[in-house]
C-alpha cells in the first residue's frame, strides 16, 4: 500500500462559484494552484482529486460535460508539470444521504480501494470544514488552505469544535508541507528541505 495525496478541488485548485462551474470557461485557477500541483508531482506521490458535484444529481450538469471539465483540468495541469492520476466526485445531494459526499469519507475508501492506498500514510487538502471532516475520518493528515472559502471558514464559531489538523495559505504552501513531511517520515529528508519548511511552516490547531 502506498500513500497518497487528496486534493479538494473548488477553493483549492480552482476558484468557487456561486452558481457553480459548469465548464471550462468557467474554471479559474486559484493563484498558485499550478505551482503546487507541480510541487505535488514532483514528490512521486499520487494525486487524486475528490469533489462534490451535487449540480449533477440536479440535473444541472452532465456527468458527461462533468467529465470532459476533468479530462481538460487533467490536461491542463499535466501540460504545466502536474499530475492527477484520478478525480473522484460525488454527484449526490446532502439530501440524498450517500456516503460519498463530503463530510462522508466514502470517495477517499473508494480512491484507495482502486488503487491500494494508506489513507493512514495520506495527505488531503480542502477550503471548508466539511473537507477537514472528512479528511479526518478518512485518517488521512488534513490541511485547511486559506483560498477559497477557507479564510471565512475559519473565522466560523464551528472552527472551534475541530482540531489536529494544519493551516496553509494556498495549495503550493500546503505542498511544501506535505513534500517535507513525507521525506521525513520515508527518511529523506534534506537539510535544504528542513530550511524552505522552516520558513514556510504549517500550523496545526
Ligand atoms: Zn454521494
Amino acid at each position: 500500500m502506498q500513500p497518497a495525496i487528496f486534493l479538494d478541488r473548488d477553493g483549492v485548485i480552482n476558484e468557487n462559484r456561486a452558481d457553480h462551474v459548469t465548464s471550462w470557461d468557467e474554471f479559474v485557477p486559484v493563484h498558485g494552484a499550478l505551482a503546487g500541483l507541480r510541487m505535488l508531482a514532483e514528490s512521486g506521490l499520487p494525486v487524486f482529486v475528490l469533489t462534490n458535484q451535487a449540480i449533477v444529481g440536479r440535473g444541472q450538469l452532465t456527468a458527461g460535460a462533468l467529465d470532459a471539465l476533468h479530462a481538460r483540468m487533467c490536461a491542463w495541469a499535466a501540460r504545466h508539470g502536474g499530475a492527477i492520476r484520478q478525480v473522484y466526485y460525488c454527484p449526490h445531494d446532502a439530501a440524498d444521504r450517500c456516503g460519498c459526499r463530503k463530510p462522508a469519507p466514502g470517495m477517499f475508501y473508494q480512491a484507495a480501494r482502486d488503487h491500494d492506498i494508506d489513507l493512514t500514510r495520506s495527505y488531503y487538502v480542502g477550503d471548508a470544514l466539511t473537507d477537514v471532516a472528512a479528511g479526518q475520518t478518512a485518517g488521512c493528515a488534513t490541511i485547511l488552505v486559506r483560498s477559497g472559502r477557507g479564510l471565512t471558514q475559519l473565522l466560523r464559531q464551528q472552527a472551534q469544535s475541530y482540531s489536529g489538523y494544519g493551516v496553509a495559505g494556498d495549495l503550493p504552501h500546503a505542498a511544501r508541507f506535505i513534500t517535507h513531511d513525507h521525506a521525513r517520515r520515508t527518511g529523506r529528508v534534506s537539510l535544504f528541505s528542513t530550511m524552505r519548511l522552516a520558513v514556510n511552516s504549517v500550523q496545526f490547531v
